[in-house]
């Protein structure tokens, strides 16, 4: 049915989708900061070469007085400037000013132009009054210009004194010098592109590397949904194999098994219960029908039907307790049946019964007898207690054989209280015990029993349930030709009873 879903909201679209997002943000914080510290040391290598070749220019700048060139009528006395004036015959220094001089600003105090290059003029000349108060500051001005072609440049400009003409003073002057930053751009430009382009791809590829690993990561949830489709009530057989990865898959399969198994005993039980109750029903089903048809066909006398009319009530009697008897198993499995807990005195509850049971037991020559206390409280449900006994007396007197003895014992203890009933009969096998308190478990025909009458193979599974659901245990010591001791422990009188959860009956779910 994978395929059937909303690809934008399978687990391997959504996961891929994330990692992208991520990957795409920590790509592109990546990128910036990168960029940032490329700019930010590029700039400051811009900044440190600009300082030194301005500290060299304030070593080599000599500021002189001289006159225009060419500017005034002959005999006209001279009109004065300063310049920078160096030795020209001195190649090193006249290589070095030349450079210094490329981009190059030299105003006077007053903001006048004394000396520019070419390439300041396209730049644009500083203004007087930043000029003044450069000046005025005394700090060094830093600014980036971009020249009519849009190359960028750097300036640096400050305040220099030199001793200008003959008189020896020194004068403030403004120096500005200034570095071409076109490469620092282009190396940010290229970087910026290169990374531009490498985003998309690597996003792309992530993707892809995403989609495929997610897609392999989850591909055994795919199998495990596959082979979950194919158990269905009739195969519960089948198990999903692990991969032996130990990992949280496996662990998922391991569950998912172990509730296949859960689920396979609980479906075999259910098997097995409906098995066994068409079969207790059609025993006595056949019976009726079996002794109707011969009264039928054969009966020639009232007598003999009235044997066959009697014999089937007998049946539908067997019939109806056992209808009767699986119904309350089923509102006590259902946990339908509730307790009814009262007061009482757990004595005079067992000497009644064990009275009731009194003139059946002279009948069947079976010495019946018991030790009770005084007195016995407990709170406990009168009607479901005197069952269970009544259950355990049947049982003992209908396999104990004539001369036999059945006793019933009644124990105070610090924690609990102990219904014992004893009995000589004919034992239970050791491999049975386990089996008893199941539905429908009947111990199979024995030597040592002299042919009881058919029970229903229900008493058992009831006496348990109503045990536990007092909060106490049963035990069975058996020992086949000698006798059994069935023991119930229930809570001392005052105790709260453990709740019954109808799956923790075990004999009820057989
Ligand atoms: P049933 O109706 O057959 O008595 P139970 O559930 O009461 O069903 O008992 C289950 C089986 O346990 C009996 O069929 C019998 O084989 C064995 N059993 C129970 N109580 C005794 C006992 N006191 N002595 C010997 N066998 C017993």
């Amino acid at each position: 049915m994978a395929g059937k879903r909303h690809l934008t909201r399978g687990l391997r679209f959504r996961l891929t989708a994330g990692y992208a997002l991520l990957f795409a943000l920590l790509l592109v914080g990546i990128a910036a900061l990168f960029r940032e510290r490329l700019a930010y040391s590029l700039d400051s290598e811009a900044h440190a070469i600009l300082e030194q070749e301005w500290a060299a220019m304030k070593g080599y700048l000599r500021i002189e007085r001289a006159p225009v060139k060419g500017r005034a009528a002959l005999h006209a006395p001279p009109v004065w400037h300063y310049v920078w004036e160096f030795d020209k015959n001195d190649p090193d220094e006249d290589f070095i000013v030349e450079r210094l001089r490329r981009v190059y600003l030299l105003t006077d105090a007053a903001g006048s132009v004394m000396e520019v290059s070419t390439i300041y003029q396209s730049i644009g000349i500083d203004p007087p009054r930043e000029i003044e108060a450069a000046l005025r500051s005394g700090q060094p001005v830093w600014k980036v210009r971009r020249s009519s072609h849009g190359t960028p440049y750097l300036i640096r400009g400050g305040v220099v004194y030199a001793a200008a003409g003959d008189e020896g003073h020194h004068h403030p002057f403004y120096v500005a010098e200034g570095r071409a930053m076109e490469e620092n751009e282009k190396i940010l430009k290229s970087y910026t592109w290169i990374y531009a382009g490498l985003i998309p791809f690597s996003l792309l590829c992530g993707c892809i590397l995403g989609w495929l690993l997610t897609g392999r990561a989850l591909l055994p949830v795919t199998e495990v949904a596959r082979a979950a489709q194919t158990i269905s009530g009739s195969n519960l057989s089948l198990r999903i194999p692990t991969r032996a990865a130990g990992d949280e898959l496996d662990y998922l399969i391991e569950t998912f098994n172990s509730m296949i198994e859960r689920l396979e005993s609980s479906f075999q039980q259910i098997r097995q219960f409906s098995t066994d109750v068409s079969h207790e029903l059609r025993t006595p089903i056949t019976a009726i029908r079996g002794q109707l048809e011969v009264a039928l066909f054969t009966a020639k006398t009232v007598e003999q039907y009235r044997d066959a009319v009697l014999n089937s009530l007998q049946d539908i009697e067997r019939l109806s307790q056992i209808v009767r008897a699986l119904l309350l198993l089923s509102q006590a499995e259902s946990g339908q049946l509730a307790l009814q807990k009262a007061r009482l005195d757990l004595t005079s509850v067992v000497r009644d019964i064990v009275e009731q049971f009194q003139i059946p037991a002279e009948g069947a020559r079976v010495e019946l007898s018991a030790d009770l206390p005084p007195e016995c409280p407990a709170e406990m449900d009168r009607v479901q207690i005197e069952r269970m006994l009544s259950n355990l007396l049947s049982n003992a007197m209908k396999f104990t054989p004539a001369g036999g003895r059945v006793h019933v014992a009644l124990r105070r203890l610090p924690e609990a209280v102990e219904i014992e009933v004893e009995d000589t009969g004919c034992g239970i096998p050791e491999e049975h015990i386990p089996h008893i308190f199941e539905r429908f478990y009947r111990v199979p025909a024995q030597t040592t029993c002299t042919n009881p009458e058919p029970g229903l193979g229900l008493g058992l599974s009831f006496v348990a349930w109503i045990a536990k659901a007092h909060g106490g245990v049963i035990r069975v010591d058996s020992v086949p030709g000698e006798g059994s001791r069935f023991t119930v422990s229930l809570p001392a009188a005052a105790a709260e009873p453990a709740p019954v959860e109808p799956d923790t009956i075990p004999t009820l779910l057989g």
